[in-house]
């Protein structure tokens, strides 16, 4: 193995978020309020099977174990199958993850998962289907809660189910979360809404701290999981009386960072140090071929010892991300 990936604060990078696509066909009113729109950049393909096949062998030949294809919406990309096989059969990568706004899932999961694809995490922001309309823009609840059913039954043991908390809208519907995972092996995972550039008034409205879900749930009896060294950055929590799980993801925690073990690649090839506040650095042109696969190293090492120790949402940083579905939440 070439050096592992490691910054100057000593953190070490064993997960990728690897962006396939920038489009989407949602409207959640946290990311694309008003759908996609392309960018309009000239050479605005999306990284090609080869292209993911190098950024991802680079990674894994510097200690990264698992890899998260995501996007926009990954599984619109109708090579998705290939490139889930393509990362899987990577030497090194243990875990290959999807998210997804689950769309596609109860036609696709079956392929995806003889693909190689290990774990998957779906969107899914209220359990009542005309929430679910208001906050994704997409009358889709039926469809997304039966590719669930299909994940398992294909053979998923767990799936994670992500919930961006919005004050006034999903976050009173704590209970009927908690009541639908204890017959269930679902992780679910509380998002706090986070600021992206594009954001005006709605975080202000909307955002709501998970402080008072742990609260409960400590109060409850729920128990925090260690974490493992490739692990995301969500505090787990399970119940000897429950199959699923509690994740909660607090960016705004002070320390939220110390932690970090993830870089991300967006789907046009430029590596973002953080989700936050980076313009990204440009891989794409050592991707051509496979004897650059030392300079692509040598470049991402380089730069990794930019990486900052912290976002500094905490502080009203909102960075110049417009929104995640351009590098990939
Ligand atoms: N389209 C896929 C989906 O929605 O699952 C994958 C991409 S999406 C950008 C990845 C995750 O980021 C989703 O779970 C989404 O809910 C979350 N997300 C997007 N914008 C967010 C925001 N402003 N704050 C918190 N989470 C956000
Ligand atoms: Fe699309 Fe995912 Fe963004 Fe929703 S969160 S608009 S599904 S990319």
């Amino acid at each position: 193995m070439a050096q592992q990936f490691e910054d100057k604060f000593h953190r070490k990078f064993y997960y990728l978020r690897l962006s396939v696509t920038d489009v989407c066909n949602f409207k959640c009113t946290y990311c694309l309020p008003d759908g996609y729109h392309p960018s309009g950049q000239k050479n605005s393909s999306f990284l090609s099977v080869p292209e993911i096949k190098r950024v991802v062998r680079a990674f894994a030949d510097c200690g990264t174990s698992k890899v998260r294809i995501t996007g926009g919406e990954p599984s619109l990309r109708k090579d998705f199958p290939d490139i889930i096989h393509t990362v899987a059969s990577t030497q090194g990568i243990q875990k290959v993850a999807t998210t997804t706004n689950g769309y596609r899932m109860d036609k696709q999961v079956g392929l995806w998962r003889d693909a190689g694809l290990t774990h998957i995490n779906v969107s899914v922001d209220s359990l009542d289907p005309r929430m679910f309309y208001q906050i994704t823009g997409e009358n889709k609840f039926q469809q997304v809660m039966k590719g669930i059913d299909r994940a398992f039954e294909v053979g998923f043991e767990q799936v994670k189910v992500n919930v961006v908390l919005m004050k006034g809208l999903n976050h009173t519907e704590l209970p009927s979360f908690i009541h639908w995972i204890k017959e269930r092996p679902i992780q679910l995972r509380f998002i706090e809404l986070m600021q992206t550039g594009e954001m005006d008034q709605l975080f202000n409205e909307r955002h709501v701290s998970g402080t008072a879900i742990r609260n409960q749930l400590m109060a409850d009896g729920w128990l925090l999981r260690p974490k493992a060294k490739n692990d995301g950055p969500a505090q787990v929590f399970f119940h000897p009386d429950y199959k699923g799980e509690i994740g909660l993801i607090m960016p705004y925690e002070k320390d939220f960072c110390q932690s970090c073990n993830r870089l991300r690649v967006s789907a046009k090839g430029k590596l973002h140090l953080c989700l936050f506040g980076d313009q990204g650095i440009e891989l794409r042109d050592l991707l051509q071929d496979d004897i650059q696969e030392t300079q692509l190293i040598h470049r991402i090492q380089t730069e990794l010892q930019s990486k900052s120790v912290s976002h500094f949402l905490h502080e009203g940083n909102t960075g110049i991300t417009p929104h995640l579905a351009s590098i990939g939440g």
